[in-house]
């Protein structure tokens, strides 16, 4: 039997994979659980994952001509009934309030009081109170299009909740457009598609499949969803991204009307597009190994950390003034329209040292002692290779490759990504196949759930929900770059137009 190699995180990826991810959470001090149930507490560490994400997002929707705003945490219920598909849809995870304060009880203890006229919903999503705006913000086609962004948080009361990829409350950005056309209002769903797979491959380097949704999985109210799916180191897909054109339907709803260049009134088309915190789960279940999280750099907390090394104490001085001024030299140079981010580590905790970093994901770790300061060198570890390979590199050759030296992690963790994915998809023609391979016996680690399949659908909603009963496996998407294709249903072996990719998802 092979000897078990010692891993920093326990158990491994293969071992319990649902176990191993809250672990890494741990681990890398990111996040941790709130006393409120399915709430959690995004520590220093994931809020800056969070705002190089948010960065990044923002200035690729400000370039389109997006601008932020900020619209109220409340909804009146009147307002979320006025789209009957729309609260349906929401209906069962709305947190309601419905009491404005607190009173002593009969027992003693606070209760709530002064009951509100109407109850409030605590935002799932805000198309509805940002109607209520747009109604008046627009009545001429000379005030289209409208185009506004909101980060906020949002309350969806999830039955189970898994940190970062599904909580309660989660942290996210809602886009929400006013067009004249039913043709500009789809061109600006899917330019955000576009967007958000922009910054999933680029930034997070997790390769994402661009397609739409079916009938059954659309955001409620919608008329079309789009959407990007990536696969994850369980071979389960993750939605990471949704833009909806929402036709007239919340316009209608709203009141959202204009006058067209002819002086006739007209309902506006909308679009409303979204992505959240789940992106930072995404990208741990991507990259991570059984040492922790693996940071991808253009969005790294930190690009790399220096860690000196003086064994006695008349040694220090001199390693820490070296560090320092390293330090320097790689804060004053740029990455991607930042400064590098250097941490100085000098704390005397030996070998754990090492390992905090590893656990948090840095990309990269520098030691430096007194042999390596004689030779004007440092040794260097990329936290996408294994931990015991270190090289030696002269400081200025460091200083002077080091952009280089993260593009290609950025690259090579995409690059891998992108192999599993493949490795992982298949195409599949029979039934039986098809049942096979989504059946967890058939599969070599009971804690691993397929892939993706290539298969043919017939478009009806019947087959789908029978391949969900059944085996717990959804329609992520119906991918743009499927192409027309005879086939024959999976399920029932009626025509069908083209592949579809299924999958058991998060
Ligand atoms: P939606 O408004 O339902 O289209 O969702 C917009 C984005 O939020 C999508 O990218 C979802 O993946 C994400 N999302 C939906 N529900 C949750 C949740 N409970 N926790 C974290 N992210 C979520
Ligand atoms: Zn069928």
């Amino acid at each position: 039997m092979a000897k078990k190699i010692q891993t920093a995180i326990t158990p491994t990826r293969t071992e319990d994979y649902s176990e191993w991810y809250q672990q890494v959470v741990r681990a890398s001090d990111m996040a941790e659980h709130s006393p409120v149930r399915g709430c959690m507490v995004i520590k220093p560490w994931g809020y800056a994952l969070w705002e190089n994400i948010q960065r990044s997002l923002d200035d690729m929707f400000k370039e389109t001509g997006v601008t932020n705003a900020y619209f109220p945490l409340f909804i009146p219920l009147s307002f979320l009934e006025k789209e009957a598909e729309h609260v349906e849809g929401f209906a069962k995870e709305c947190a309601v309030v419905t009491h404005h304060r607190l009173e002593q009880g009969p027992e003693g203890g606070l209760v709530p009081a002064g009951k509100l006229a109407e109850p409030l919903v605590v935002r799932p999503t805000s198309e509805t109170i940002i109607g209520d705006s747009f109604s008046r913000w627009v009545s001429s086609y000379r005030d289209l299009p409208l185009l506004i962004n909101q980060w906020c948080n949002v309350v969806r009361w999830e039955m189970r909740t898994r940190i970062f990829l599904r909580t309660s409350e989660f942290l996210w950005q809602e886009g929400h457009t006013v067009h004249a056309t039913a043709e500009e209002a789809i061109a600006r769903t899917g330019q955000m598609l576009d967007i958000y797979a922009d910054l999933a491959e680029e930034y997070l380097a997790v390769p994402v499949i661009r397609g739409r949704k079916t009938p059954s999985e659309r955001f409620p109210g919608a008329v079309d969803t789009l959407c990007i799916e990536a696969m994850m180191q369980d071979r389960k897909a993750l939605q990471a991204g949704t833009s909806h054109f929402l036709g007239q339907n919340f316009a209608t709803a709203s009141g959202i009307k204009f006058q067209n260049a002819q002086e006739a009134e007209e309902y506006a088309w909308t679009t409303s597009w979204g992505a959240s915190t789940r992106l930072i789960g995404g990208l741990i279940m991507t990259h991570g190994d059984d040492d922790g999280i693996i940071m991808p750099p253009r969005v790294a907390p930190s690009h790399v950390v220096l860690l000196p090394i003086a064994r006695k104490a008349e040694e220090r001085a001199a390693v820490m003034e070296y560090t320092e001024n390293l330090a320097r030299a790689l804060r004053d140079t740029w990455y991607h329209h930042t400064r590098l981010r250097v941490e100085i580590d000098d704390r005397d905790i030996g070998g754990a040292r090492g390992w905090e970093w590893i656990k948090k994901g840095i990309p990269l770790r520098v030691e430096i002692g007194p042999r390596d300061i004689a030779a004007n060198s440092v040794f260097v570890a990329r936290r996408d290779k294994p931990h015991r390979e270190k090289t030696s590199v002269r400081r200025d050759q460091f200083v002077s490759g080091i952009t280089a030296l993260l593009d290609d992690i950025q690259k090579n963790l995409f690059s891998r990504a992108a192999d599993y994915r493949k490795a992982h998809t298949v195409t599949i023609d029979d039934r039986d196949g098809f049942y096979a391979f989504f059946t967890p016996e058939n599969a070599e680690k009971p804690e691993i759930h397929g892939g993706f399949v290539r298969a043919h659908w017939c478009e009806s909603a019947e087959c789908e929900a029978k391949i969900k009963e059944d085996l717990q496996v959804t329609i992520r998407c119906i991918p743009f770059d499927s192409p027309d294709e005879d086939g024959r249903c999976i399920c029932c072996g009626k025509p069908s137009p083209r592949r579809v990719i299924f999958a058991k998802a998060y």
